[in-house]
């Protein structure tokens, strides 16, 4: 049992303003493995208070020694990197063999990478006559989902201590106990007290205060469409800056003469990954007409070869949902596919065998898909492949287009050709013959999967004001 009594503010352990707790659950067993408080409104309360008295003095920090703060953080990370992976693996289901890595670890290199490219960014510059300035925005409020708890909270607390932000920290009900463990590596990182604060609780409450709050100056905010467009409205009333990063049903298009078994492979590993918990997986593969059958084919042979079952074991590839709640929904959606008609390849609605106990559900496969199919429209955000025949490639692209998501896109084919396909998606992620992804690049969505961007130059500059002064 991993407990955590209090919240972490004005840099210390305090009670929070009522003993209502929220149990971790092992994704896994169904066991409680863990818990935290249930924060409220005084909570938060508290720790706007505490981190609007921080402002000035971290604003006003020498940059090098803000940035020497974050590379203690990272290396405060790297140092308990098995005992967080080991957290996210029960909270959240991930395989182990994945988890150190993509989990954890790659929460340290986010904060490496923004120690590195924040000195690049040019604070002042003479235009005409006028002074330009750019500042830190003040007080943040980071809200953040369970899918990769401690990166996605890592993407946004980096960028903003790096500009000379505040931070209050509320994490996903579901996988809040990452969130507790870089509190205390930034508790022995020595940072000022009140420049990083967590209030963990549930979205409604000690979210939805945050967001309200007329002392947060800006909300940073990764999790489901819902719920962006629920916290564009409520800071709308006190008009501050929200940064969405949302969900996503993105293409991976297999151009005329691809190696079809490589971009199969790309698409199903793309898919299945943190078992489709992830907002960029590649969730609808777009192959030519002719190549529908074996495209099926492929993608089934390997799914059926993929070892699912308890994610804490070495060999295990494909691990349980997050929460009952969340397998149910992927379920439904199985069912939709095949009530729909689109052809089930493999997978289904039942448990996979021997896996009674756990959120687990079978790696699934969809060909014949159209795009009138919920399955083909809609963010399952789970393992679940729907497979769509093209005529050409105007029509992949139209295909590809057609959605209220752009988050990302993968394209494979003979390298001028995908480039050139490239450039038609409506998509801020995009990614060619399965290329190597930089951390360092912009990442965001078009269209309903977000607005603004996080990682690189452009994710440190949402944390920045800017003024100009005419003399
Ligand atoms: P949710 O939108 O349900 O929750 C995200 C966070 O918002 C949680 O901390 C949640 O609290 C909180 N929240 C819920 N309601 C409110 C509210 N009214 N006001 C303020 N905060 C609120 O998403 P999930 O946690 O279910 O995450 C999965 C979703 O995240 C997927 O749709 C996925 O696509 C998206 N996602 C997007 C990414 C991207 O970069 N584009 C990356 C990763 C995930 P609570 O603790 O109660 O859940």
């Amino acid at each position: 049992m991993q407990e955590f009594p209090r919240l972490y503010v004005g840099g210390e352990w305090v009670d929070p303003s009522s003993s209502e707790r929220i149990d971790i659950v092992n994704a896994a067993t169904e066991q409680v493995m863990g818990q935290v408080p249930a924060g409220g409104a005084a909570d938060v309360d508290r720790a706007v208070a505490a981190a609007r008295a921080a402002c000035a003095d971290w604003a006003a920090t020498p940059l090098t020694e803000r940035l020497a703060a974050l590379g203690r953080i990272g290396e405060g990370i790297m140092a308990r990197n098995d005992e967080l992976a080991q957290a996210v693996v029960g909270e959240v289901g991930t395989p182990s063999m994945i988890a150190p890595m993509l989990q954890t670890g790659l929460a340290a290199v986010v904060f490496g990478d923004n120690a590195t490219l924040a000195p690049t960014i040019e604070m002042e510059a003479t235009v005409g006559g006028t002074l330009t300035v750019k500042e830190p925005i003040g007080v943040v409020a980071a809200i953040t989902p369970w899918n990769f708890p401690l990166v996605q909270i890592a993407v946004k607390v980096a960028p903003a201590l790096a500009m000379g932000c505040t931070v209050i920290v509320k994490p996903s009900e579901y996988a809040p106990l990452t969130a507790f463990m870089l509190a205390e590596i930034i508790d022995e990182a020595g940072l000022p007290p009140g420049v990083f604060n967590l209030v963990s609780g549930d979205g409604a409450t000690a979210g939805e205060s945050l967001v309200a709050h007329r002392d947060v100056d800006m909300v940073s905010f990764t999790g489901s469409t819902a719920t962006g467009r629920r916290i564009s409205s409520v800071a709308a009333s006190t008009v501050k800056k929200v940064t969405l990063e949302l969900g996503g049903k993105s293409p991976l298009i297999v151009l005329e003469g691809a190696p079809l078994a490589d971009a199969v492979a790309a698409a199903v590993q793309g898919c299945y990954i943190n078992c489709g918990q992830m907002c960029t997986a590649s969730t609808r593969l777009l192959v030519p007409e002719a190549q529908l059958g074996e495209a099926a084919a492929t993608a089934a042979a390997i799914a059926e070869s993929l070892a699912v079952g308890d994610p804490a074991a070495p060999e295990t590839v494909i691990g349980p949902l997050v929460n009952a709640r969340q397998r149910d929904r992927v379920r439904d959606y199985i069912r939709s596919g095949i009530e729909e008609g689109a052809t089930l390849v493999t997978g289904g609605v039942e448990p996979p065998d021997g896996l009674d106990t756990g959120y687990f559900v079978r790696p699934t496969v969809f060909s014949d898909v159209t795009m009138e199919m919920r399955i083909a429209r809609e963010e399952i955000f789970g393992p679940v492949l729907a497979i769509i025949g093209y005529s050409d490639t105007d029509d992949a692209v139209r295909i590809a287009n057609d959605s209220d998501y752009g988050l990302a896109a993968m394209v494979f084919g003979e390298p001028d050709e995908a480039m050139a396909v490239a450039r038609r998606l409506r998509a801020g992620w995009l990614v060619i013959n399965g290329a190597d992804q930089s951390f360092t690049a912009p990442y965001g969505g078009y269209k309903q999967s977000g607005l603004g961007k996080e990682l690189g130059v452009a994710g440190l500059e949402e944390y920045l004001e800017q003024k100009a002064i005419h003399v």
